[in-house]
């Protein structure tokens, strides 16, 4: 589909494109049913990921880097989704290198950013973000987290849900409450480096409907003991600040995946029904095939020029967080719609796990939820009436 004539897309974005596609194709893609049996991406494609640059490639060299910009880690999402890694490698990428090593990029003072960003580019550490607790995802500024100063270190206490890569992360930016200001400007991030950090605990690895090839889980903080310099940016209260400004990155990431799929799906459906008989003539020749696909294909279609438009406010600085929440919002409907309407022309093989739409099906499902949930894209959209 469009995937040649993205106007972002220059010669050096498109020749990493092909060598991306091409490593991801050798040697990610052979492995995730591995990944998908253990729950997890291996500690082996997070390092060969790091040698040929999949990792930070946004980040400027002189933290290790590939000194590319967002535009970069943009071309890498998308080509993992096309191999049909989004719910393995793709999330798992999507968290670390695309945001966790943005975040950092973007408020770290100088010594976090020497300290952190060339072990993420390299996989020495792994990152994750902990914003949401069990008792409050959607309203953020709930959070019960707690972070004490006591002399140079934070005591923290608190219990974060639903992390992704939280079973592997060694870097973990926890979302805390360091002041006594209830509310937003009580909040702070706090990085976490897991190892020998007494008190921290990693809880099950979670059991989801889809997403099968990647980790998510629980995690507690007991009287975690955290250096006071990894506050992150180095101002308390800043951390929902933080976010806020990163969302609309990340949830025009989420809609480079959304659009990613979408594409796969119909390409994926339309073979499909070129081959499958039913009443003596292949499925595409009913009308109704035809129309669905034509239906699924404009929509894709559409979904890929309003992406593409977004990268390129992105990438002039442009992107104000209501378009990014109705690209969020938009996108990731759309693909679930799509992918629905495609997994019915498979008929029960559609429902059968060893289908790729099926995967994309359950897959695609929380991508209205994570990121904001796609009510919450609606109030924020609504705020600009
Ligand atoms: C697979 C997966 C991976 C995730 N990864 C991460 C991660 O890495 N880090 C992290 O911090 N979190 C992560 N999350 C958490 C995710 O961001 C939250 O689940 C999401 O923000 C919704 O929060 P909640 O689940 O607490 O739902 P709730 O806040 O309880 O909301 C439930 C539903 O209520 C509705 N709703 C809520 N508020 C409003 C409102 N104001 N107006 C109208 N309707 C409303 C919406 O329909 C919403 O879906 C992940 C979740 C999943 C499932």
């Amino acid at each position: 589909m469009a995937q040649n004539c993205s106007p972002w897309i220059d010669d050096e974005l498109a020749m990493l494109r092909d060598s991306a596609a091409r490593f991801i194709a050798r040697e990610l893609a052979p492995h995730a049913p591995d990944w998908e049996r253990a729950g997890q991406v291996d500690a082996t494609a997070w390092r060969k990921a790091a040698e040929v640059g999949l990792l930070g490639a946004g980040i400027p060299e002189i933290y290790g880097g590939g000194g590319g910009t967002r535009a970069h880690e943009a071309v890498i999402q998308q080509e993992l989704a096309r191999a049909g890694l989004a719910g393995s490698f793709g999330i798992c990428h999507g968290i670390h290198s695309t945001i966790v090593a943005h975040y950092i990029l973007s408020y770290g003072v100088e010594a976090q950013r020497q300290r952190w960003l060339p072990a993420l580019v390299n996989a020495d550490l792994i990152g994750a973000i902990a914003m949401t607790e069990p008792g409050t995802g959607s309203d953020l500024q709930a959070v019960r987290a707690t972070a004490v100063r006591e002399g140079d270190h934070y005591r923290l206490n608190g219990q974060k849900t639903f992390i992704s890569n939280g079973q592997t992360a060694t870097l973990i930016l926890v979302l805390a409450r360091t002041g006594a200001q209830a509310g937003a400007g009580g909040l702070s991030l706090l990085a976490v480096e897991t190892q020998g950090a007494e008190g921290f605990r990693r809880g099950r690895k979670l059991e989801k409907l889809g997403l099968h090839g990647q980790d998510t889980s629980e995690l507690f903080f007991d009287d975690v003991m955290v250096p006071a310099e990894n506050l992150l940016g180095g101002h308390e209260g800043e951390g929902f600040a933080q976010l806020m400004h990163q969302l609309a990155w990340e949830r025009l990431s989420i809609g480079i995946t959304a659009v990613a799929n979408m594409e796969r799906a119909v390409a994926l459906t339309t073979e499909y029904v070129r081959e499958r008989k039913a009443f003596g003539k292949a499925l595409l020749e009913f009308q109704n095939t035809q129309f669905v696909l034509a239906d699924a294909k404009t929509q894709a279609t559409v979904g890929r020029h309003f992406l593409d438009a977004l990268i390129v406010k992105l990438l002039a600085d442009e992107l104000d967080a209501t378009t990014a929440a109705m690209a969020k919002l938009w996108l990731t409907d759309t693909a679930f719609k799509v992918i629905d309407a495609c997994q019915q022309l498979f008929g029960g093989y559609g429902y059968m796990a060893e289908y790729p739409i099926a995967r994309l099906f359950a897959d695609s499902r929380v991508s209205r939820v994570y990121g904001g949930a796609n009510e919450i894209m609606k109030l924020i959209i609504a705020r600009s009436l």
